[in-house]
């Protein structure tokens, strides 16, 4: 099985995509990483989620990664007594610390700390800031408001603050928990969200301890300030537009994608386009066109990965939208324009013999007609130094570890398999030849690349490559080792 893209798709699970049918039919549509969203669900749900993915990772025999993503220090109401109820604008609304479910005239803020900063004239911004609340007049325990965007509201919606400093840690109690669950859970990557200092990133690592790779989300204008030192603290970057959205003005949300998805290639680090990319999606089996384009536009930029949210995790069309997704990349990937773009946005690096390598395997495949970049690695290194390349040919990444192999499902390009620890190169090459073929990147007639660090068991030391037949009597006959 292969996917005919580079670029990945990550869907959110939910109640919408909640049973083993439903997830089996996520990833034949193209999803090739889960999120588990940590705001939502109870801990059974999300160890049933994990559970049911790697069923279908079991029977499909393809690594699948899985995303934790904490809610981290970010404020949501309640729930209703009906589930939700309609605000219109000019009315009063509260907001307090009332546990009791909610109505049309309040609902519990759980949240102490904000009521001890609010002030009037300060503005609340609901769900994504659809919904918007102006205090009027507000105590320790409790916020008088005046509606002056009205709209549903639901259980759970996130809250967010633009107008006051908030006294909040990177990690909440909750977080601390739910990262120690998903980390125990075996889950590959954490998402951290509402990321200010790369001192968060720091403070997360020390907890996964090594479990998983960190995510860092970028939705604080704190973060845009530091975000080198961020991205360098971080395995990976999500551009999560929802909050950034919110806390900035909208119009600054696409150059910013622009220069995050950018610099996180130059570093060689995946990152997520996340947020709203087939929002009418959630209640339509059609996206709308501007929705499309966005998908697109992301793509174009060079992201590794479009990510689903509740249009996976609660919409009525869940397996339509990775569809979609699925065909809007191949689309776009099999545009020239894109391929230009990809290829006209590319840094030279050239610091490491590792570098060199996989520049060279580009140059090689790009000049010839090898079908597919093969990688041999321990830790997942040379395939994101191969992504950040953006070759042409598929990149085959092959390692001993499910770990690793399932965190590499995230790289742009990369179709990842498990394979035998090896003593040889030519078994690796061997190997090599026999995924691109069982998968259908390459006959028996065509040659592929071949990148492996030998000595095999020492990480981070690629050294070696070789233009290699696929034919095994071939491999074995012009192979010198
Ligand atoms: P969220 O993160 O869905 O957890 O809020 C994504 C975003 O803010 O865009
Ligand atoms: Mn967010």
């Amino acid at each position: 099985m292969r996917r005919l893209r580079k670029v990945k798709i990550v869907a959110t699970l939910g109640p919408a995509s909640d049973d083993y049918k439903t997830i089996r039919a996520l990833w034949e549509a193209g999803a090739d990483v889960f999120r588990l969203n940590m705001s939502h669900g109870t801990h059974a749900d999300i160890a049933r989620r994990l559970s049911l993915v790697r069923e279908v990772e079991a029977d499909t025999r393809r690594p699948v990664a899985v995303i934790a993503d904490l809610q981290g220090p970010k404020l949501r109401v309640g729930t209703f007594a009906a589930g939700a109820a309609e605000l219109e604008e000019g009315a009063r609304f509260r907001l307090d610390l009332d546990p009791a479910e909610g109505d049309g005239h309040r609902v519990s803020l759980p949240h102490p700390e904000i009521f001890a900063v609010l002030r009037p004239g300060a503005r609340l911004l609901v769900n994504d800031g659809k919904i918007r609340l102006l205090v009027d007049s507000c105590g320790a325990d409790f916020a008088d408001c005046t509606v002056t965007a009205g709209g549903t509201i639901s259980n759970r919606k996130g809250v967010n603050v633009p107008d006051v400093v908030l006294p909040l840690a990177a990690l909440s109690a909750k977080d601390r928990t739910d990262l120690d669950f998903a980390c125990d859970l075996g889950v590959d990557w954490i998402a951290l969200s509402f990321v200010q200092r790369p001192e968060d990133v720091a403070e997360a690592r020390a907890l996964v301890a090594g479990r998983a790779l960190i995510l860092s989300k970028i939705e604080k204008p704190a973060a845009l300030k530091v975000f080198p030192e961020i991205l360098a603290a971080s395995d990976g970057i999500m551009v999560a537009r929802g909050d950034l959205g919110v806390e900035l003005p909208v119009e600054h949300v696409p150059p910013i994608q622009k220069r995050l998805v950018r610099a996180c290639r130059a570093a060689a680090k995946p990152v997520i386009v996340a947020t709203q990319m087939l929002e009418s999606m959630i209640e339509s089996p059609m996206p709308t066109r501007a929705e499309v384009s966005d998908v697109a536009a992301a793509i174009y930029e060079g992201t590794d990965a479009v990510m689903l949210s509740a249009e996976s995790a609660a919409g009525r069309y869940p397996v339509e939208a990775v569809r979609t997704m699925d065909a809007v990349a191949q689309q776009v990937e099999r545009d020239p324009t894109y391929t230009q773009i990809i290829e006209a946005s590319r840094q030279a690096r050239r610091e490491t013999v590792a570098d060199a390598i996989v520049a060279a395997a580009r140059e090689i495949a790009e000049t010839t007609d090898i079908r597919a970049i093969c990688c041999f690695t321990h830790s997942g290194t040379t395939v994101s130094l191969v992504a950040r390349e953006r070759p042409r040919v598929p990149i085959i990444a092959l390692t001993p570890f499910l770990d690793i192999a399932r965190r590499m499902t995230l790289i742009w390009g990369a179709h990842c398999e498990l394979t035998a620890e090896l003593g040889r190169f030519k078994q690796a090459v061997v190997n090599a030849a026999r995924a691109a073929r069982e998968h259908g990147f390459a006959t028996e007639a065509d040659r592929i690349v071949v990148t492996a660090g030998v000595p095999f068991n020492v990480p981070g030391s690629t050294n070696i490559l070789r233009v290699a037949p696929c034919e095994e009597r071939l491999i074995y006959r012009t192979d010198p080792e």
